[in-house]
């Protein structure tokens, strides 16, 4: 007997990192928000939450210090923040509407999982990453 090779496709990496994303209602209009208020620059935030065997519950956020945002970029210096286990990444927007990560997304990954919203910036626009760029599955709550 063969094995059919079949092409590999994004539920196929959904199924092999085992890994799932909590994001609550009220952190997601908030992140939402937020992101078109800095339209058409981007927007960045710090995730706030607990982490559990690779599984993710966002709760809560916070404007990192001396954030930038311009046009194509944004982010902040990660050794202006302490120490604190309850950051569990960012969340980014994406004017262009693209919302995969950049090679420099991946170079700054921060924590544990990276948040990119694409324009318009509405609930469905949003999409979770771990540090190789691969998607992880994010359910609202
Ligand atoms: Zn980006």
């Amino acid at each position: 007997m063969f094995f059919k090779i079949t092409k590999s496709k994004p539920n196929i990496i959904l199924e092999k990192t085992e890994r799932e994303i909590k994001l609550k209602k009220d952190v997601l209009d908030s992140i939402l928000s937020y992101c078109q208020m800095k339209h058409p620059n981007e927007g960045i935030l710090i995730l706030r939450g607990k982490s559990k065997k690779g599984n993710i519950l966002i709760d809560g956020l916070i404007i990192p210090p001396f954030a930038f945002n311009a046009h194509s970029s944004s982010g902040f210096p990660h050794y202006m923040l302490p120490a604190d286990m309850s950051y569990v990444g960012t969340v980014h927007s994406h004017p262009s509407g693209n919302a995969h990560p950049s090679v420099t997304d991946l170079n700054n990954f921060f924590q544990l999982i990276s948040l990119i919203v694409g324009f318009p910036y509405e609930d469905k626009d949003i999409f979770a990453w771990d540090s190789n760029g691969n998607a992880v599955k994010l359910t609202i709550i």
